[in-house]
């Protein structure tokens, strides 16, 4: 798809792209050429595709795909491609919020996504069980902290919970004149698949859901010792009453010293989380 096809299909449906929306519509067949070759699909691959809006990406995954999952939030757009693929047996589109919808089971997600919400997008299809592999075109900033290498500015949250549940593969730079509109960001194409081995605290739902919160409470005290991030992170969490030697000693009989945060491997992470997680459960009991 072209600019000037994407401009006439927008004039014909007498539309404009809606920001809100985050509709920034592939024009530039190199870029689709470059996700679709990035992807590898083989015959009985299953796909998701977060947000197809005119099916730029779409029509190229069901030329080679088993079937093709496209979840859209805009009706117009959803009715405009489900006319498009009417002839297509492999396809299921569905209207809706890729952030509440049932989604179906897929073994890959190749989809240019809505910018703004990556990281809800990334809780809600990788930070599982048995993630799908990831091709995705995505905010180049944040590709920088998945794929983080050494930059500690570049070390942050998503640094952390991304690797926690999946490995980085290769990642390319993307010229912005390959969408229109032309995005106010640079943006960059992920490949990404599932970690060989996900920690098994991370697979159950209050595990997850409590590491998650520990990353959001102590990363932006990256550069504090661990038991001070600790302390400030129980503190917001309402657990007030605290004797900080009580969190030195708990760590020291697992082994860890209070260095600063960004020391510690992922994995050590993880069990740290696990052990203040215990410790946050006993408190609030005792309270
Ligand atoms: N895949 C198309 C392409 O590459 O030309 C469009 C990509 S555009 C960056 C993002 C698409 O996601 C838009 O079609 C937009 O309407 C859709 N979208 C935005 N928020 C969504 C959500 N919460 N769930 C599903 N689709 C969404």
């Amino acid at each position: 798809m072209t600019y000037k096809d994407v401009r006439l299909i927008l004039k014909r449906l007498n539309l404009r792209p809606k920001r809100h929306l985050g509709q920034n519509f592939l024009v530039d067949n190199n870029t689709l050429n470059k996700v679709i070759s990035e992807s590898h699909i083989k015959k009985d691959d299953i796909i998701l595709e977060i947000g197809p809006g005119l099916g730029a990406l779409t029509e190229r995954l069901i030329e080679k795909a088993k079937k093709v999952y496209a979840i859209e939030i805009d009706p117009i757009l959803c009715k405009y491609i489900s006319e498009k693929f009417s002839n297509h047996r492999n396809i299921e589109i569905t209207n809706g919020d890729i952030l509440k919808v049932d989604i179906p089971f897929n073994n890959k997600v190749v989809s240019n996504i809505p910018y703004k919400i990556t990281g809800p997008i990334f809780e809600r299809i990788f930070f599982k069980e048995k993630p799908p592999q990831g091709i995705l075109i995505i905010e180049k900033n944040i590709a920088d902290r998945i794929f983080f290498e050494g930059d500690y500015k570049k070390y942050s949250r998503i640094t952390i919970s991304f690797n926690s549940f999946m490995k980085p593969i290769s990642k390319f730079t993307i010229p912005r004149n390959s969408f229109y509109p032309v995005p106010k960001i640079d943006l960059a194409l992920i490949n990404t698949a599932p970690k060989a081995q996900i920690n098994q605290f991370l697979l159950k739902d209050d595990g997850k859901k409590f590491y998650l919160k520990f990353l959001a409470g102590i990363m932006p005290y990256k550069n504090k010792n661990i038991v001070n991030a600790i302390e400030l992170f129980l503190k917001q969490n309402g657990i007030s009453k605290l004797d900080k030697k009580e969190i030195l000693q708990i760590l020291k009989k697992k082994k860890f010293n209070n260095y600063k945060i960004f020391s510690y491997k992922i994995e050590e992470l993880i069990e740290l989380s696990k052990l203040v997680f215990n410790f946050y459960n006993l408190k609030k009991n005792s309270d």
